[in-house]
């Protein structure tokens, strides 16, 4: 690995956070490499949004830092980091058309051209719907125009809360091969909330499994399905994935699986 590989590299440590009594997140250290896609996965309730948050900068931790780049980022504001979000209800303006809710976040923003936003609109194929209002949108047509309005700020780290789980199945998944495209084609880390173990596992290079705030494991799909680190990983992601193959067992019989 060379050297800018390495300063771009994001890393968590020992974060903790505790909203009143409760403790959210407890000790939570890893690192994520450029361009690599990372699923945090763990059931509701679990913390998953306040790392998210944190990571963002939206949301204060007690404890721990965040490094970026070598610099110690935790006390940089969120508009500072350079990372932007896609919020699990996509928070797209009624108001406003496709095309305007794609630029809003430029307003500000110097520097980005008319032709790169094209390119964004043209990677996610949204030039037949920019005139739509959001309630003229599918479901996936809203979270395709939520992606690029994040995508045209050019975040150094894309972070998405939730991103499918609003989504039917085949959308489900053209969605999924767009995020992987995105990580790839620009390099673009990436960091997903997910509640879903066949998601987190298809969708993600490394999976950071939270249970009741704490690390239960954090690996590759395959180190999670070979080496699950505890019996809540066997439960919660073997278990879960074994019910799904039995029941494409029934349907299709095992030749087809
Ligand atoms: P997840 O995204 O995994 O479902 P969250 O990170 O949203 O979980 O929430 C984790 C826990 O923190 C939950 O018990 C939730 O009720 C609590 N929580 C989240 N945000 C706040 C807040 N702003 N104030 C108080 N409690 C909160
Ligand atoms: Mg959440």
């Amino acid at each position: 690995m060379c050297l800018w590989e390495v300063s771009r590299l994001l890393k968590l440590q020992h974060i903790r956070k505790q909203f009143d009594e409760k403790v959210v997140l407890e000790d939570i250290s890893l690192e994520i490499g450029t361009g690599e896609i990372v699923s945090l996965l763990g059931p509701s309730g679990s913390g998953k949004t306040t790392l998210l948050g944190i990571i963002l900068g939206l949301t204060d931790m007690d404890q721990g830092k965040i490094l970026f780049n070598g610099n110690d980022i935790s006390r940089v504001p969120m508009n500072k980091r350079g990372f932007n979000i896609v919020f699990q209800d996509y928070a797209l303006f009624p108001n406003l058309n496709a095309y305007d809710n794609i630029v809003y976040g430029l307003r500000n923003k110097k520097g980005i051209s008319k032709e790169e936003v094209q390119e964004t609109i043209d990677f996610l194929e949204l030039g037949p719907h920019l005139k739509k209002r959001i309630s003229e949108l599918s479901g996936g047509q809203k979270q395709r125009v939520a992606l690029a309005r994040t995508l045209v700020t050019k975040p150094k780290i894309l972070l998405l809360d939730e991103p499918l789980s609003a989504l039917d199945g085949v959308i489900k998944e053209s969605i999924k091969q767009r995020i992987q495209s995105i990580a790839r084609e620009f390099k673009l880390t990436t960091i997903i909330v997910t509640h879903d173990p066949e998601e987190a596992l298809t969708l993600s290079d490394k999976i950071l499994i939270i249970n009741q705030g704490q690390i239960a494991q954090y690996g590759t799909p395959q180190d999670i399905i070979q080496q699950p680190a505890d019996a809540f990983v066997e439960q919660f992601i073997i278990r879960q994935l074994q019910i799904k193959r039995q029941n494409i067992y029934q349907l299709f019989g095992a030749a087809h699986a």
